[in-house]
Protein backbone atom coordinates (compact mmCIF):
# COMPACT_ATOMS: atom_id res chain seq x y z
CA UNK A 1 0.00 0.00 0.00
CA UNK A 2 1.37 3.47 -1.03
CA UNK A 3 1.76 6.26 1.53
CA UNK A 4 -1.03 8.09 -0.19
CA UNK A 5 -3.79 4.71 0.30
CA UNK A 6 -2.61 4.24 3.61
CA UNK A 7 -3.67 7.77 4.74
CA UNK A 8 -6.78 7.71 3.50
CA UNK A 9 -7.66 4.30 5.07
CA UNK A 10 -6.28 5.87 8.08
CA UNK A 11 -8.95 8.72 7.43
CA UNK A 12 -11.69 5.96 6.66
CA UNK A 13 -10.96 4.37 9.94
CA UNK A 14 -11.17 7.51 12.17
CA UNK A 15 -14.22 8.29 10.00
CA UNK A 16 -16.26 5.31 11.04
CA UNK A 17 -14.98 5.58 14.66
CA UNK A 18 -16.31 9.52 15.16
CA UNK A 19 -19.48 8.20 13.09
CA UNK A 20 -20.06 5.46 16.05
CA UNK A 21 -19.49 8.29 18.78
CA UNK A 22 -22.08 10.31 16.37
CA UNK A 23 -24.49 7.91 16.45
CA UNK A 24 -24.37 7.32 20.13
CA UNK A 25 -24.91 10.39 21.07
CA UNK A 26 -27.97 10.64 18.90
CA UNK A 27 -29.47 7.43 20.38
CA UNK A 28 -28.69 9.46 23.88
CA UNK A 29 -31.51 11.65 22.94
CA UNK A 30 -29.85 14.74 24.77
CA UNK A 31 -30.76 18.53 24.43
CA UNK A 32 -28.87 21.41 25.15
CA UNK A 33 -29.05 24.56 24.20
CA UNK A 34 -26.54 26.85 24.04
CA UNK A 35 -27.80 29.50 21.45
CA UNK A 36 -27.43 32.30 23.25
CA UNK A 37 -25.65 33.59 26.27
CA UNK A 38 -28.68 33.26 29.07
CA UNK A 39 -27.45 33.57 32.63
CA UNK A 40 -27.74 30.20 33.89
CA UNK A 41 -30.82 29.75 36.86
CA UNK A 42 -28.20 29.61 40.00
CA UNK A 43 -26.70 32.81 38.46
CA UNK A 44 -29.93 34.61 38.47
CA UNK A 45 -30.77 33.06 41.99
CA UNK A 46 -27.52 35.65 43.25
CA UNK A 47 -29.58 38.20 42.69
CA UNK A 48 -33.29 36.77 45.00
CA UNK A 49 -32.72 39.69 47.62
CA UNK A 50 -33.71 42.33 44.72
CA UNK A 51 -37.15 40.89 45.21
CA UNK A 52 -37.53 41.97 48.41
CA UNK A 53 -35.61 44.97 49.23
CA UNK A 54 -38.03 47.05 48.47
CA UNK A 55 -41.68 46.69 49.98
CA UNK A 56 -44.52 47.81 51.33
CA UNK A 57 -42.60 50.69 53.79
CA UNK A 58 -39.57 51.45 51.44
CA UNK A 59 -40.18 52.57 48.16
CA UNK A 60 -38.78 56.21 48.37
CA UNK A 61 -35.32 57.42 47.08
CA UNK A 62 -33.19 58.98 49.52
CA UNK A 63 -34.59 62.07 48.62
CA UNK A 64 -38.15 61.54 49.31
CA UNK A 65 -39.12 60.59 45.85
CA UNK A 66 -41.86 58.29 45.31
CA UNK A 67 -40.80 55.68 43.23
CA UNK A 68 -44.34 54.07 42.85
CA UNK A 69 -45.09 57.40 40.45
CA UNK A 70 -44.43 58.90 37.26
CA UNK A 71 -41.42 60.91 36.63
CA UNK A 72 -37.60 60.79 36.94
CA UNK A 73 -37.24 60.70 32.57
CA UNK A 74 -33.41 59.91 33.12
CA UNK A 75 -33.82 57.50 36.35
CA UNK A 76 -33.43 58.23 40.10
CA UNK A 77 -30.21 60.08 41.22
CA UNK A 78 -29.07 57.89 43.19
CA UNK A 79 -29.03 55.06 40.17
CA UNK A 80 -27.45 57.84 38.28
CA UNK A 81 -24.29 58.27 40.66
CA UNK A 82 -23.69 54.56 41.00
CA UNK A 83 -23.89 53.67 36.97
CA UNK A 84 -22.16 56.80 36.21
CA UNK A 85 -19.06 55.44 37.92
CA UNK A 86 -19.83 52.02 36.24
CA UNK A 87 -19.82 53.25 32.96
CA UNK A 88 -17.12 55.80 33.66
CA UNK A 89 -19.41 59.11 32.65
CA UNK A 90 -20.72 62.09 34.78
CA UNK A 91 -24.21 61.14 36.86
CA UNK A 92 -25.22 64.41 34.07
CA UNK A 93 -23.94 62.13 31.03
CA UNK A 94 -26.25 59.18 31.77
CA UNK A 95 -29.56 57.97 31.47
CA UNK A 96 -30.54 54.98 33.29
CA UNK A 97 -33.51 53.51 31.46
CA UNK A 98 -35.65 50.32 31.37
CA UNK A 99 -34.33 46.92 31.78
CA UNK A 100 -32.52 46.42 27.57
CA UNK A 101 -29.11 48.63 26.80
CA UNK A 102 -30.23 46.59 23.09
CA UNK A 103 -33.93 48.29 23.11
CA UNK A 104 -31.28 51.97 24.16
CA UNK A 105 -28.99 51.08 21.03
CA UNK A 106 -32.42 50.78 18.75
CA UNK A 107 -33.75 54.00 19.93
CA UNK A 108 -30.76 55.83 18.95
CA UNK A 109 -30.59 54.97 15.84
CA UNK A 110 -34.13 55.57 14.74
CA UNK A 111 -33.59 58.76 16.72
CA UNK A 112 -30.40 59.60 14.70
CA UNK A 113 -32.62 58.59 11.57
CA UNK A 114 -35.08 60.17 12.09
CA UNK A 115 -34.16 63.49 13.88
CA UNK A 116 -30.41 63.35 13.30
CA UNK A 117 -27.58 63.64 15.90
CA UNK A 118 -25.96 66.75 17.87
CA UNK A 119 -24.21 68.26 15.09
CA UNK A 120 -26.00 66.67 11.81
CA UNK A 121 -26.70 68.60 9.03
CA UNK A 122 -29.99 66.53 8.28
CA UNK A 123 -31.20 63.68 9.74
CA UNK A 124 -29.44 59.77 8.88
CA UNK A 125 -32.18 59.07 7.25
CA UNK A 126 -32.69 61.75 4.58
CA UNK A 127 -29.50 60.69 3.06
CA UNK A 128 -28.62 58.45 0.05
CA UNK A 129 -27.23 56.07 1.81
CA UNK A 130 -26.35 55.33 5.47
CA UNK A 131 -23.17 52.85 6.03
CA UNK A 132 -21.99 51.26 9.56
CA UNK A 133 -18.84 49.32 10.39
CA UNK A 134 -19.17 46.16 11.90
CA UNK A 135 -16.43 44.57 13.51
CA UNK A 136 -16.87 40.89 12.64
CA UNK A 137 -17.49 38.70 14.09
CA UNK A 138 -19.88 40.35 16.09
CA UNK A 139 -23.20 40.48 17.96
CA UNK A 140 -25.43 39.27 15.63
CA UNK A 141 -28.37 41.66 17.39
CA UNK A 142 -26.85 44.75 16.81
CA UNK A 143 -26.36 43.54 13.02
CA UNK A 144 -29.71 43.06 12.91
CA UNK A 145 -30.76 46.51 14.06
CA UNK A 146 -28.44 47.92 10.87
CA UNK A 147 -30.42 45.36 8.84
CA UNK A 148 -33.91 46.46 10.37
CA UNK A 149 -33.16 50.07 9.06
CA UNK A 150 -31.43 49.58 6.30
CA UNK A 151 -28.50 50.96 7.17
CA UNK A 152 -25.70 49.00 4.91
CA UNK A 153 -22.82 47.13 7.10
CA UNK A 154 -19.22 47.28 6.30
CA UNK A 155 -17.31 44.23 8.19
CA UNK A 156 -14.08 45.34 9.48
CA UNK A 157 -11.82 42.18 10.87
CA UNK A 158 -11.86 42.03 14.59
CA UNK A 159 -8.16 40.96 15.99
CA UNK A 160 -7.85 40.42 19.64
CA UNK A 161 -6.99 44.15 20.77
CA UNK A 162 -9.83 44.96 19.02
CA UNK A 163 -11.10 46.07 15.06
CA UNK A 164 -8.32 46.87 12.67
CA UNK A 165 -7.58 50.41 13.18
CA UNK A 166 -5.89 51.12 9.87
CA UNK A 167 -8.83 49.51 8.10
CA UNK A 168 -11.25 51.77 10.24
CA UNK A 169 -9.06 54.72 9.66
CA UNK A 170 -8.98 54.47 5.31
CA UNK A 171 -12.94 53.71 5.31
CA UNK A 172 -14.09 56.58 7.46
CA UNK A 173 -11.71 59.16 6.41
CA UNK A 174 -12.73 58.58 2.87
CA UNK A 175 -16.86 58.10 3.35
CA UNK A 176 -19.55 60.85 5.06
CA UNK A 177 -21.86 58.10 4.58
CA UNK A 178 -20.71 56.00 7.25
CA UNK A 179 -22.14 57.18 10.61
CA UNK A 180 -21.66 54.37 13.54
CA UNK A 181 -20.12 51.70 14.31
CA UNK A 182 -20.77 48.79 16.77
CA UNK A 183 -18.04 48.22 18.94
CA UNK A 184 -18.46 45.64 22.68
CA UNK A 185 -14.69 47.17 23.98
CA UNK A 186 -14.53 44.61 26.43
CA UNK A 187 -15.01 40.77 26.52
CA UNK A 188 -16.23 40.93 22.82
CA UNK A 189 -19.47 39.27 21.85
CA UNK A 190 -18.21 36.67 20.43
CA UNK A 191 -14.21 36.55 20.70
CA UNK A 192 -13.49 38.21 24.12
CA UNK A 193 -11.36 40.70 22.80
CA UNK A 194 -10.31 43.90 25.22
CA UNK A 195 -9.81 46.96 22.89
CA UNK A 196 -6.28 48.30 23.53
CA UNK A 197 -4.98 51.77 24.63
CA UNK A 198 -3.60 52.24 21.23
CA UNK A 199 -7.20 51.38 19.25
CA UNK A 200 -9.20 53.27 21.95
CA UNK A 201 -7.12 56.23 21.15
CA UNK A 202 -7.17 56.36 17.79
CA UNK A 203 -10.66 55.65 17.38
CA UNK A 204 -11.41 58.57 19.55
CA UNK A 205 -8.64 60.32 17.29
CA UNK A 206 -8.96 59.42 13.80
CA UNK A 207 -10.85 61.84 11.08
CA UNK A 208 -14.32 61.03 10.40
CA UNK A 209 -17.59 62.37 9.89
CA UNK A 210 -18.98 65.07 12.75
CA UNK A 211 -22.07 63.38 13.07
CA UNK A 212 -20.35 59.80 13.33
CA UNK A 213 -21.50 57.84 16.44
CA UNK A 214 -19.79 55.02 17.90
CA UNK A 215 -21.70 52.51 19.47
CA UNK A 216 -19.95 51.28 22.48
CA UNK A 217 -21.84 48.75 23.93
CA UNK A 218 -19.85 48.24 27.40
CA UNK A 219 -22.04 45.08 28.16
CA UNK A 220 -19.58 43.10 29.80
CA UNK A 221 -17.73 45.77 31.30
CA UNK A 222 -17.15 43.75 34.84
CA UNK A 223 -17.99 40.26 33.42
CA UNK A 224 -14.20 38.84 34.39
CA UNK A 225 -13.85 35.56 34.70
CA UNK A 226 -10.24 35.17 36.13
CA UNK A 227 -10.14 37.69 39.15
CA UNK A 228 -8.31 40.54 37.73
CA UNK A 229 -10.12 42.97 35.49
CA UNK A 230 -8.36 43.41 31.97
CA UNK A 231 -8.20 47.99 31.63
CA UNK A 232 -9.77 49.49 28.87
CA UNK A 233 -9.92 52.92 28.24
CA UNK A 234 -12.30 55.58 28.95
CA UNK A 235 -13.63 56.45 25.46
CA UNK A 236 -15.49 59.66 26.48
CA UNK A 237 -12.55 60.54 27.92
CA UNK A 238 -10.63 60.37 25.13
CA UNK A 239 -12.97 61.57 22.54
CA UNK A 240 -13.37 64.69 24.46
CA UNK A 241 -9.64 64.93 24.78
CA UNK A 242 -9.35 64.50 20.71
CA UNK A 243 -12.02 67.08 20.37
CA UNK A 244 -15.01 65.25 19.59
CA UNK A 245 -16.68 64.95 22.52
CA UNK A 246 -19.88 63.90 20.95
CA UNK A 247 -18.60 60.96 18.95
CA UNK A 248 -19.50 58.22 21.41
CA UNK A 249 -22.71 56.76 22.96
CA UNK A 250 -21.64 54.96 25.89
CA UNK A 251 -24.09 51.87 26.61
CA UNK A 252 -23.95 48.98 29.33
CA UNK A 253 -26.66 47.30 31.35
CA UNK A 254 -27.01 44.79 34.46
CA UNK A 255 -28.49 42.18 32.27
CA UNK A 256 -25.94 39.88 32.79
CA UNK A 257 -25.19 41.17 36.86
CA UNK A 258 -28.78 41.16 38.06
CA UNK A 259 -31.48 39.87 36.33
CA UNK A 260 -31.20 39.50 32.53
CA UNK A 261 -34.84 40.08 31.77
CA UNK A 262 -35.23 42.91 34.62
CA UNK A 263 -32.08 44.54 34.87
CA UNK A 264 -31.12 48.18 34.11
CA UNK A 265 -29.88 49.38 31.36
CA UNK A 266 -27.73 52.57 30.72
CA UNK A 267 -26.93 55.48 27.94
CA UNK A 268 -23.79 57.50 28.41
CA UNK A 269 -22.18 60.78 26.80
CA UNK A 270 -21.38 64.12 26.57
CA UNK A 271 -24.22 66.52 28.32
CA UNK A 272 -25.30 68.01 24.72
CA UNK A 273 -25.81 64.04 23.73
CA UNK A 274 -27.43 62.99 26.44
CA UNK A 275 -29.63 66.72 27.07
CA UNK A 276 -30.85 66.04 23.44
CA UNK A 277 -31.71 62.09 23.49
CA UNK A 278 -33.54 63.42 26.90
CA UNK A 279 -35.75 65.88 24.64
CA UNK A 280 -36.25 63.19 21.94
CA UNK A 281 -37.08 60.86 24.75
CA UNK A 282 -39.72 63.11 26.54
CA UNK A 283 -42.21 62.38 23.82
CA UNK A 284 -41.69 58.65 24.59
CA UNK A 285 -42.20 57.96 27.85
CA UNK A 286 -42.58 60.17 31.40
CA UNK A 287 -40.10 57.90 32.93
CA UNK A 288 -38.48 54.47 33.89
CA UNK A 289 -39.01 51.96 36.21
CA UNK A 290 -37.62 53.44 39.59
CA UNK A 291 -38.61 50.92 41.81
CA UNK A 292 -36.49 48.71 39.65
CA UNK A 293 -33.80 51.39 39.77
CA UNK A 294 -34.41 51.37 43.49
CA UNK A 295 -34.11 47.61 43.86
CA UNK A 296 -30.67 47.64 42.20
CA UNK A 297 -29.29 50.55 44.10
CA UNK A 298 -30.52 48.93 47.75
CA UNK A 299 -28.72 45.84 46.46
CA UNK A 300 -25.80 46.45 45.15
CA UNK A 301 -24.84 49.97 47.17
CA UNK A 302 -21.73 50.79 45.27
CA UNK A 303 -19.35 49.74 42.70
CA UNK A 304 -17.57 47.69 45.16
CA UNK A 305 -21.20 45.93 46.23
CA UNK A 306 -21.24 45.24 42.35
CA UNK A 307 -17.54 43.63 41.83
CA UNK A 308 -18.16 41.58 44.58
CA UNK A 309 -21.45 40.34 42.97
CA UNK A 310 -19.49 39.74 39.88
CA UNK A 311 -16.96 37.72 41.70
CA UNK A 312 -19.96 35.17 42.41
CA UNK A 313 -20.73 35.24 38.95
CA UNK A 314 -17.44 34.39 37.84
CA UNK A 315 -17.25 31.65 40.48
CA UNK A 316 -20.44 30.02 38.64
CA UNK A 317 -19.25 30.65 35.21
CA UNK A 318 -15.59 29.77 35.39
CA UNK A 319 -15.60 26.15 35.29
CA UNK A 320 -18.60 26.30 32.84
CA UNK A 321 -15.55 27.94 30.70
CA UNK A 322 -13.09 25.87 31.55
CA UNK A 323 -15.45 22.71 30.71
CA UNK A 324 -15.75 24.06 27.46
CA UNK A 325 -12.17 24.26 27.15
CA UNK A 326 -11.46 21.28 28.34
CA UNK A 327 -13.20 19.30 26.03
CA UNK A 328 -11.94 21.25 22.87
CA UNK A 329 -8.20 20.95 24.06
CA UNK A 330 -8.89 16.98 25.09
CA UNK A 331 -10.89 16.31 21.65
CA UNK A 332 -9.40 18.80 18.83
CA UNK A 333 -5.80 20.18 20.20
CA UNK A 334 -2.97 19.44 17.54
CA UNK A 335 -5.15 17.94 14.71
CA UNK A 336 -5.39 21.31 12.86
CA UNK A 337 -9.33 21.50 12.49
CA UNK A 338 -10.14 24.17 14.41
CA UNK A 339 -8.78 27.46 16.86
CA UNK A 340 -10.82 28.26 19.96
CA UNK A 341 -10.81 31.93 22.09
CA UNK A 342 -9.66 31.66 25.61
CA UNK A 343 -11.49 34.66 27.10
CA UNK A 344 -10.76 36.88 30.38
CA UNK A 345 -14.01 37.66 30.74
CA UNK A 346 -17.78 37.73 29.23
CA UNK A 347 -20.63 34.92 27.76
CA UNK A 348 -18.56 33.44 25.06
CA UNK A 349 -15.78 31.56 23.10
CA UNK A 350 -15.50 31.96 19.79
CA UNK A 351 -14.76 29.11 17.53
CA UNK A 352 -13.27 28.55 14.12
CA UNK A 353 -13.49 25.46 11.99
CA UNK A 354 -11.69 25.07 8.73
CA UNK A 355 -12.83 27.32 6.06
CA UNK A 356 -16.57 25.90 4.69
CA UNK A 357 -17.48 23.65 7.95
CA UNK A 358 -19.37 25.36 10.49
CA UNK A 359 -22.64 25.95 8.90
CA UNK A 360 -22.35 21.95 9.20
CA UNK A 361 -21.16 21.52 12.24
CA UNK A 362 -23.84 23.57 13.68
CA UNK A 363 -26.53 21.51 11.37
CA UNK A 364 -25.28 18.02 12.58
CA UNK A 365 -24.89 18.91 16.34
CA UNK A 366 -28.06 20.22 16.14
CA UNK A 367 -29.46 16.08 14.97
CA UNK A 368 -27.68 15.16 18.20
CA UNK A 369 -29.48 17.42 20.03
CA UNK A 370 -27.08 20.54 20.31
CA UNK A 371 -27.89 23.90 19.72
CA UNK A 372 -25.53 26.23 18.97
CA UNK A 373 -26.34 30.03 17.40
CA UNK A 374 -26.58 29.80 13.66
CA UNK A 375 -23.26 29.61 11.72
CA UNK A 376 -23.25 33.13 10.28
CA UNK A 377 -24.93 34.93 12.78
CA UNK A 378 -21.89 36.66 14.18
CA UNK A 379 -21.25 38.31 10.84
CA UNK A 380 -23.55 41.19 9.06
CA UNK A 381 -26.12 39.60 6.99
CA UNK A 382 -25.85 36.22 8.67
CA UNK A 383 -23.02 35.79 6.32
CA UNK A 384 -19.63 34.37 7.48
CA UNK A 385 -17.57 34.99 4.16
CA UNK A 386 -15.28 31.99 5.67
CA UNK A 387 -18.13 29.73 6.70
CA UNK A 388 -16.45 29.32 10.03
CA UNK A 389 -17.38 30.92 13.20
CA UNK A 390 -19.53 29.56 15.56
CA UNK A 391 -19.88 31.09 18.83
CA UNK A 392 -20.58 28.88 22.09
CA UNK A 393 -22.71 29.94 25.23
CA UNK A 394 -21.78 28.37 28.12
CA UNK A 395 -23.80 30.18 31.14
CA UNK A 396 -27.10 28.14 30.51
CA UNK A 397 -26.16 24.25 30.57
CA UNK A 398 -24.76 22.72 33.29
CA UNK A 399 -21.92 21.63 33.42
CA UNK A 400 -22.30 17.71 32.32
CA UNK A 401 -24.69 18.88 29.59
CA UNK A 402 -21.81 21.58 28.86
CA UNK A 403 -18.93 18.72 28.10
CA UNK A 404 -21.63 16.56 26.68
CA UNK A 405 -23.00 19.28 24.28
CA UNK A 406 -18.79 19.75 23.52
CA UNK A 407 -17.84 16.41 23.10
CA UNK A 408 -20.70 16.34 20.39
CA UNK A 409 -19.77 20.00 18.43
CA UNK A 410 -15.78 18.30 18.67
CA UNK A 411 -17.01 14.88 17.35
CA UNK A 412 -19.18 16.86 14.32
CA UNK A 413 -16.19 19.19 13.70
CA UNK A 414 -14.07 16.23 13.32
CA UNK A 415 -16.41 14.72 11.01
CA UNK A 416 -17.08 17.46 9.28
CA UNK A 417 -13.27 18.80 8.52
CA UNK A 418 -12.50 15.17 7.12
CA UNK A 419 -15.34 15.09 4.79
CA UNK A 420 -14.35 18.76 3.58
CA UNK A 421 -10.54 17.00 2.96
CA UNK A 422 -11.83 14.75 1.32
CA UNK A 423 -13.62 16.36 -1.19
CA UNK A 424 -10.56 18.95 -1.38
CA UNK A 425 -8.41 15.96 -2.33
CA UNK A 426 -10.50 14.64 -4.64
N1 LIG B 1 -24.90 43.92 24.02
C1 LIG B 1 -24.17 42.79 23.94
C2 LIG B 1 -22.80 42.84 23.39
C3 LIG B 1 -24.73 41.59 24.36
O1 LIG B 1 -24.01 40.46 24.26
C4 LIG B 1 -26.04 41.56 24.87
C5 LIG B 1 -26.70 40.31 25.36
N2 LIG B 1 -26.36 39.15 24.77
C6 LIG B 1 -26.76 42.76 24.91
C7 LIG B 1 -26.15 43.92 24.50
C8 LIG B 1 -28.16 42.81 25.41
O2 LIG B 1 -28.23 43.65 26.48
P1 LIG B 1 -29.60 44.01 27.18
O3 LIG B 1 -30.08 42.82 27.90
O4 LIG B 1 -29.21 45.13 28.09
O5 LIG B 1 -30.56 44.48 26.11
Amino acid sequence: MDVMARGSRNLLDRRSELMARYRAFQARGIVIDMTRGKPGPEQLDLSLDMLTCVDEDSYRTSGGVDCRNYGGLDGIPESKKLFAEYLGVEPEEIIVGGNSSLNMMYDAVMRAMVHGVVGSPVPWGKLPRVRWLCPSPGYDRHFSVCEHFGIEMIPVEMGPDGPDMAQVERLVAEDEAIKGMWCVPKYSNPTGAVYSPEVVERLATMSAAADLRIFWDNAYAMHHLDGAAAPLENILTACKAAGHPHRVFVFGSTSKISFAGSGVALMGGSVENIELTKSQMSYQTIGPDKLNQLRHVRFFGDLAGIEAHMAKHAAILKPKFDAVLDVLDRELAGKNVATWSRPSGGYFISLDTLDGCARDVVAMSAEAGVRLTPAGATFPYKKDPRDRNIRIAPSLPSIEEIQAAMEVVAVCIQLVSIDRISMDAQ
